[in-house]
């Protein structure tokens, strides 16, 4: 017996949710809706199953709706994977914060070491020293810094 929950009403080509409201039709076999059948009062239009009023002639319909549903959920599910990949919020505000503290550590160091050259000039005119390592170090920490940003 084919899944009845989750196949297409082949009435209104909705998805039936449950097995409470819905059932395979006895005559066609086609799952339908038990508020879609057609009343026994009112008339069964042409091509469609005498007892549930399906359009049996229409099961190509049936199948392009239920490959639709099908597509849908897919695509639901590929958001889904997309939106769980994505950054959180309070990731980003994290991953800013970092770049930032790059970029403020290595200005420090840049004028740290300057400071500690124009310092160590005015202690002793004869002594000129470039600190080129925390100024790298300083330099290293700004470029990492706005590239992450
Ligand atoms: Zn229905
Ligand atoms: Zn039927």
């Amino acid at each position: 017996m084919p899944q009845l929950v989750n196949s297409a009403c082949a009435i209104c080509l909705q998805r039936i949710a449950s097995d409470f409201d819905a059932g395979f039709c006895r005559t066609c076999g086609l799952p339908v809706h038990s508020a879609c059948r057609t009343p026994a009062a009112e008339p069964i239009a042409e091509g469609a199953c005498r007892e549930c009023g399906a359009a049996i002639g229409s099961r190509r319909a049936i199948r392009e709706r239920l490959n639709a549903v099908e597509d849908d959920e897919r695509r639901a599910r590929e958001q889904d994977r997309l939106r769980a990949d994505a950054p959180t919020e309070a990731e980003v505000r994290t991953r800013r914060q970092d770049a930032h503290a790059d970029v403020i550590t290595g200005v420090v160091a840049i004028i740290g070491s300057l400071l500690f050259t124009v310092l160590a000039f005015a202690v002793n005119q004869s002594m000129v020293i470039l600190a080129t390592g925390a100024i790298a170090f300083g330099l290293f920490r700004i470029v990492r810094g706005l590239k992450r940003e």
